[in-house]
């Protein structure tokens, strides 16, 4: 007997008869004899459709009153999913955000988990009845409705599962699990048996949305062993959970398993696009000590995350051009705040450009292999792909290009890191 947390993605969870679906794959969890929490999502479509009535109410709408709109689409599946599951004969409740309680800190809109204190949730868990949870939602310190930002349904079933001490966290999605790109980009792409937390985590936060970063992170502070797989199976299929999706593996049993399989680690484990960032120039800023201090450390304290930088070599007259890059969503911002301090910081002219997307290779591989960015620069170089900014860690590179060439770089570099799937006739 175990004690499982699931998770359903909006898709999974998209109409009445796939909700039926899912209640067939928990039924079947369940009737193991094992304790089954749920996590849903709310119906694909949903949360978008909510925001934007949101937008329309209010252009400027209160993050409070936006949580209280968006955070309804789970409460929805939650309660017809527990329907489902009683007319099928199970014990099922939900369990709202506020009744756990999952409580969250930091923004609404954006807020994070502090605590999950849930003696009753394990309580009814342990008597047999399945808990259906709304994901994606909590409760401030205020005793107001929250929400965990976009995708946060992933990170409300690991904390769930770290809450009640699960022996798995199943991520249900509708890719049946982690892929060394976006399956729907590249049709060769392969799905990876296991990943490890630290790959997962980089891979997420450049953008591979199957899971949400934080979720990843979550899990690799509480050790939650974290799997992802489809729900999208037939009725009378085994359990989803015999079937082979991604587990998310910590770095020593990585080693173990590389070891036992006799495999060598690749450079590159996947390949990540992201189409949300925006890029900035600033001209003709002076070159001189404190310069890009003056610009970065305003735009710090407003919360705007600055990822890739590049200072150009000074030009003549004590003149450099900074380029660098944030989330598109806080363009505006990030453009106020700047024309505002124009006269002290001496630039010239703002340019910025949204048309833009961050394409990122992953690996641990990168730590022993040399070359992994040469690569990826003689790839893009040889299909005329220019590259607008650079930026690398331990185990990424990532580079900006025009958002127009996203498909075709992310298809020229899987082929270039070998990690198109052979023809099935091979
Ligand atoms: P859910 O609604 O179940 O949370 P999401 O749409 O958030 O599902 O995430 C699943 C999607 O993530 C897939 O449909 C796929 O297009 C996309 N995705 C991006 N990168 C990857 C990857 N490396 N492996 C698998 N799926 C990926
Ligand atoms: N429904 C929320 C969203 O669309 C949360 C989630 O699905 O994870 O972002
Ligand atoms: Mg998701």
């Amino acid at each position: 007997m175990a004690r499982i947390v699931m998770k359903f993605g909006g898709t999974s969870v998209a109409g009445t008869e796939r909700i039926r679906r899912v209640a067939n794959i928990v039924r079947a969890q369940a009737a193991g004899g094992n304790e089954v929490a749920v996590v849903v999502s709310a119906m694909a479509g949903e949360t978008d459709r909510l925001v934007n009535f949101c937008r329309e109410a209010n252009p400027l709408y209160d993050p409070a009153e936006y949580d209280v709109v968006v955070a309804s689409g789970e409460q929805v599946t939650s309660g017809l999913l527990a329907l489902t599951l009683q007319a099928m004969g199970c014990k099922a409740r939900s369990w709202l955000g506020w009744q756990l309680p999952v409580k969250t800190f930091s923004a609404h809109a954006n807020a994070r988990v502090d605590e999950i204190d849930a003696p009753r949730l394990r309580e009814s868990m342990a008597a047999g009845e399945i808990a259906v949870i709304p994901g994606f939602q909590g409760v401030s310190e205020e005793g107001r409705i929250t929400t965990m930002g976009r995708g946060g349904s992933d990170t409300s079933a690991v904390a769930i599962a770290a809450a009640v001490d699960a022996d798995r966290c199943d991520i249900y999605t509708d890719v049946d699990g982690v892929y060394t790109t976006d399956p729907r980009i590249v049709a060769r792409a392969r799905k990876i048996p296991y990943v490890s937390y630290e790959e997962m985590l980089e891979l997420a936060s450049v953008g591979a949305k199957v899971l949400q970063t934080r979720s990843v992170s979550l899990a690799m502070k509480h050790n939650v062993r974290v799997q992802v797989l489809s729900s999208f199976v037939d009725d009378g299929a085994p359990p989803a959970d015999t079937l082979p999706g991604t587990m998310i593996v910590s770095e020593d049993e990585m080693q173990k398993i590389l070891e036992e399989s006799n495999m060598e680690r690749q450079s590159v484990t996947g390949i990540a696009h992201d189409k949300n960032e925006a890029r900035v120039v600033l001209t003709r800023v002076p070159d001189k000590p404190g310069a890009v201090a003056d610009i970065f450390t305003p735009l710090g304290e407003a919360g705007i995350n600055v990822d890739m930088i590049i200072q150009n070599v000074g030009r003549d007259k004590g003149e450099t051009d900074v380029t660098f890059t944030v989330p598109q969503a806080e363009l505006a911002r990030a453009q106020a705040l700047l024309e505002d301090k124009k006269e002290t910081l001496g630039f010239n002219r703002i340019i910025t450009d949204s048309k833009v997307a961050k394409i990122s290779v992953v690996g641990m591989g990168m730590k022993s292999h040399t070359g992994v960015a040469a690569t990826m620069f003689k790839a893009l170089a040889d299909r005329g792909i220019n590259v607008q900014a650079i930026s690398t860690s331990e185990i990424k590179v990532s580079v900006l290009i025009d958002e127009d060439e996203t498909e075709l770089a992310v298809r020229v570099l899987h082929t270039a890191y070998g990690l198109d799937a052979k023809d099935e006739a091979a």
